[in-house]
């Protein structure tokens, strides 16, 4: 057995292992949340991708790769993957007369100045929206088109698979654009604009009404997952980035 299969063996049975964990978590918060306790926020869509990508990856020198061709379960094994999108998709078109083309959802968070000099100053933080979901669904037609026929010759059910992955790269988008944008939002949450003192954290809250407009950052994280998705056609295409 090579170093690269052993590395691989390793790290789909780490994931496989983050995947158990939260999405025993997010069932704990779903049985919290019915019997009425205070609703406790779980992991979203990222532990049954985690699983499912750790069962597809697994070497066969690795326990879990019997599951091989299960990889689909941990996709509607995790409440907070499937089926949390299967009742958000439901629940935005129950409500879609009381918040009409409201396609972007805002986390705000709330600074004041530690001298109290009066300046606030809030911050807006991305938070999955409708948009999102559209436009991973947008990207993984096409894909999911050249995957069906040759030389790939997938199953129609790796549909599924794909939205995922689209998903997936969607929150990558969001990650990379944290980082990338640093320098242009740390600045207002860190120093009061009038008296220079620093400025404090006093909370959180989501917007759950959300936006009709998209905040800057929404077009930022947007124009990433376009470079990704670019990315990944330039390497389905000539098979040269990877290489
Ligand atoms: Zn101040």
């Amino acid at each position: 057995m090579d170093a690269s299969t052993e590395i691989l063996a390793f790290v789909s049975g780490l994931m496989f292992l983050a995947f158990v964990f939260w999405a025993l978590g997010n069932w704990w918060c779903l049985f919290r949340a019915l019997i009425g306790k205070r609703k406790g926020s779980g992991l979203l869509i990222i532990p049954g991708l985690l699983g499912a990508i750790a069962l597809l990856i697994a070497p066969s020198t690795n326990d879990i790769a019997r599951w091989h061709s299960y990889w689909w379960i941990p996709l509607f094994a995790d409440v907070g993957c499937v089926p949390w999108l299967i009742y958000y998709v439901w629940f935005s078109v129950k409500n879609r007369h009381r918040h009409e083309m409201r396609f972007f959802r805002h986390i705000i968070a709330e600074y004041v100045c530690t001298r109290r000099c009066g300046y606030e100053f809030s911050a807006v933080c991305v938070s999955l929206s409708p948009f999102h979901i559209i436009a991973a669904a947008v990207a993984t037609i096409p894909l999911w088109i050249v995957s069906l026929c040759s030389p790939l010759n997938l199953s129609w059910y790796f549909l599924f698979g794909i939205f995922a992955g689209e998903l997936l790269l969607a929150f990558l988008a969001g990650f990379l654009s944290s980082i990338l944008m640093f320098p242009f939002t740390a600045v207002g949450e860190t120093y009061c604009k009038n008296c220079r003192s620093r400025m404090v954290l006093v909370g959180r809250h989501f917007d759950p009404l959300g936006s009709k407009k998209p905040h800057w950052k929404d077009v930022f994280i947007f124009g990433v997952f376009i470079i990704l998705n670019v990315a990944l056609w330039i390497d389905l295409t000539t098979g040269k980035l990877w290489q």
